[in-house]
């Protein structure tokens, strides 16, 4: 989980930011997560709510609500350019990182993380 001091920074930056369930992944993609909320803010984006922020098979993923208005294809590219990013970026601390295998789960990890999240999983 992002620690609820990087999520209130962005809560208070972007209006729109408002994930019920919290930020459901790793501070090092805060980075990412606020270029994205940068580039959705200046567009047209009609009330629309980001709902969720996860990691699911190594990558971010970002639930948008209340979509219907213009602009819907810049706000799925801007996603899709986060979730790209995210995937050569370490989820733990931001350094660049790629797609591993720790224990049958995919997660986007440098190599120091990497060797820490396989200690703490015993493996
Ligand atoms: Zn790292």
């Amino acid at each position: 989980m992002m620690s609820p001091e990087k999520v209130k920074v962005l809560e208070d930056k972007y209006p729109f930011f408002r994930p019920f369930l919290g930020v459901e992944c790793g501070n090092g993609w805060f980075g990412i997560i606020d270029d994205l909320c940068k580039t959705l803010s200046v567009i047209n984006f009609k009330g629309a709510m980001i709902e969720y922020i996860k990691e699911k098979f190594g990558g971010l993923r970002v639930g948008l609500s209340h979509v219907g208005g213009v602009n819907y294809e810049i706000m799925l590219s801007a996603i899709d350019r986060a979730h790209e990013k995210s995937l050569k970026t370490c989820e733990e601390c931001g350094e660049v990182g790629k797609l591993r295998d720790i224990n049958g789960w995919l997660k986007t990890l440098c190599y120091d993380c990497t060797i820490k999240m396989k200690k703490q999983l015993g493996g």
